[in-house]
C-alpha cells in the first residue's frame, strides 16, 4: 500500500499520546517526524528511529524556523497529527492573562500556524489527512478550563472550516475528542478527583494511548477517505 513513503508529522510526540502515534505509525511502515519543545526530547524521539525535531508553540520565533525548516526539509509531508497540548486550570475569575494566552496560543493558534504550512504541501500532491487532537471539554465545557475548552472547540470549528475548503482537493481534516487518557496531562488529577471522573465513566475506567492512536491510524489510510469535517469521540461513553 502507498502508505509505505508517506511522512508524517506529530506535534508533541515526545510522550502521551503523540508518542504512542509516533511509534504506531512508525510501525506500521510511515516516515515518522514528531516534535518535543526540547533537545531532550527530540534526541529521545531519534532514539526510536523516529526524526525528532524541536518546536514550540508558544513561542512566535520558533514557530518561524520551524515551518522554515519544513519549507526546506519536509515539503513531502502528507499527514499532520496537531496533538501537542498543555493545561493551565483555574476558575475563570481567577484565570491570569497569561494562562488564558498559553494554552490559546498552544492549542488553538499553533494548529492554525502548522497546518497553513503543511497543507501547501498536501495541496500540491492532491492528498492529505489532517487530524487535530481535541478534547470531550471542547462540548461539555469543563469547570477550571475555561481556556482549553474555548481552544479544543476552536480547533474543531477550524477542522470543519478547513474540512470545507480543501475537501475537493483530496484532503480530509477530522478531530478526534478523547476523554480521559492515562498520561503525564492526567497525572496531574488528585485521587479523590479521579474517583468522582469514573463513577461519570460508563466503562469504568480511563483510556489508554495505544486506544487513541489505533483510531487515529485509521483515519489516515486511504480507506477513510471519506471521512471528513467530523469530531470523533473516544471517551468509555463519558460523552455520548
Ligand atoms: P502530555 O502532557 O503527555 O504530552 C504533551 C506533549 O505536548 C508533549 O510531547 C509536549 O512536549 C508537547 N508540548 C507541551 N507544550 C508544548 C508547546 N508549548 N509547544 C509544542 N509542544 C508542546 O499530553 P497528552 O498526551 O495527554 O495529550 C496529547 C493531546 O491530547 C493534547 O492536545 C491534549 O490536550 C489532548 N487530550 C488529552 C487527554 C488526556 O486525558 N490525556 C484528554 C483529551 C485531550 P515536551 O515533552 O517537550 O513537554
Amino acid at each position: 500500500m502507498s502508505k509505505e513513503k508517506k511522512k508524517i508529522l506529530i506535534t508533541g510526540a515526545s510522550r502521551g499520546i503523540g508518542k504512542d502515534i509516533a511509534l504506531k505509525s512508525k510501525e506500521n511502515g510511515y516516515i515518522v517526524l514528531g516534535t518535543s519543545t526540547s533537545e531532550e526530547g527530540a534526541q529521545g524521539l531519534e532514539k526510536k528511529g523516529i526524526h525528532g525535531l524541536v518546536l514550540n508553540l508558544n513561542d512566535s520565533k520558533s514557530i518561524e524556523g520551524f515551518n522554515d525548516a519544513l519549507i526546506k526539509d519536509h515539503s513531502d509531508i502528507e499527514i499532520l497529527i496537531n496533538n501537542a497540548g498543555i493545561t493551565r486550570d483555574n476558575i475563570v475569575l481567577r484565570m491570569s492573562d497569561e494562562e488564558w494566552m498559553d494554552v490559546l496560543n498552544v492549542l488553538l493558534n499553533g494548529t492554525f500556524k502548522i497546518s497553513k504550512t503543511v497543507l501547501k504541501f498536501m495541496l500540491k500532491k492532491r492528498w492529505g489527512r489532517i487530524i487535530n487532537i481535541t478534547s470531550t471539554s471542547a462540548t461539555t465545557g469543563n469547570r477550571g478550563q475555561a481556556n482549553y475548552a474555548a481552544a479544543k472547540s476552536g480547533v474543531e470549528a477550524f477542522s470543519r472550516s478547513l474540512a470545507k475548503e480543501v475537501g475537493s482537493r483530496g484532503i480530509t481534516v477530522n478531530s478526534v475528542a478523547p476523554g480521559y487518557i492515562e498520561t503525564d496531562m492526567t497525572e496531574q488529577i488528585n485521587n479523590k478527583m479521579k474517583e468522582e471522573i469514573l463513577k461519570q465513566i460508563p466503562l469504568s475506567r480511563f483510556g489508554r494511548a495505544e486506544e487513541v492512536s489505533q483510531l487515529i491510524e485509521f483515519l489516515i489510510t486511504d480507506e477513510a477517505s471519506y471521512i471528513t469535517g467530523q469530531t470523533i469521540h473516544i471517551n468509555g461513553g463519558l460523552y455520548m
